[in-house]
């Protein structure tokens, strides 16, 4: 199967979930042939890699969805549409002053992480709605939804995971509208439940992902 009859298909299939196309490790000529297949917003989890491509790349939104360091907050936020993977309120601030500086409000998710693994990053499950209160008080940045990565386990004992994130997200959205002082700031939306790869997206939407993020089910096995 080519980029183009991968795209095709796996849109077909997603009907109104939103689908982030993951194009690191891809070269430009690939990304584009994904772009003009109907992909609309790519994912990348490099900066480095980013800026090597971006101008080969043709116009689409661009989500960046890996771990960020202080130190490439700068270009993230000059690149980026949505900035998927927060996961500290320090990186929040960062990206609040910078775009600041650029005159920009930054669109943000928090990532949570899920399955309270030590290894992983992300908001842990009781520290989330502290973090979404101090983060959405920041004035160049906007929280429009959550993202997490599951345990690396099957597909089917994933869905606890992603059940979970669903509740959480139903639960933060409801106290986000009725909270006067949030309400108020106005940066908070939260429109988009970011879960599901390539190995579990369709669990992922029946448990109420908005949003999925597949990369080699399109593009096939990444060689690094
Ligand atoms: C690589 C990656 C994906 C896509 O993974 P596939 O299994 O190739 O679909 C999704 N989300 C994040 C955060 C990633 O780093």
């Amino acid at each position: 199967m080519t980029v183009n009859e991968n795209i095709k298909k796996v849109l077909k299939e997603l009907g109104k979930t939103k689908l982030v196309c993951v194009t690191k490790t891809v070269d430009p000529p690939r990304i584009n042939e994904a772009i003009q297949a109907g992909a609309t917003i790519i994912g990348e989890n490099r900066i480095q890699e980013f800026e090597d491509k971006c101008d080969h790349i043709l116009p689409c939104e661009k989500h960046f969805i890996g771990h960020l360091q202080t130190n490439k907050v700068r270009q993230a936020v000059d690149h980026f549409d949505v900035i998927q993977s927060v996961d500290s309120a320090k990186i929040a601030e960062e990206i609040d002053k910078r775009a600041g500086d650029i005159g920009k409000i930054q669109d943000v998710f928090l990532q949570v992480n899920i399955g309270e693994e030590p290894q992983k990053f992300g908001f842990g499950v009781d520290e989330i709605e502290q973090a979404i209160t101090e983060i959405s008080l920041l004035g160049n940045v906007r929280i429009t939804g959550l993202m997490c990565i599951p345990p690396y386990v099957s597909p089917e004992e994933a869905r606890p995971y992603f059940r979970r994130m669903k509740i959480l997200f139903d639960r933060i959205k409801q106290d986000s509208i009725q909270n006067d002082n949030i309400m108020q700031n106005g940066n908070i939306d939260l429109l988009e439940l970011s879960m599901g790869m390539s190995g579990d997206y369709r669990i992922a939407i029946e448990e109420g992902a908005t949003m999925v993020r597949i990369g080699s089910a399109i593009f096939g096995d990444r060689e690094y």
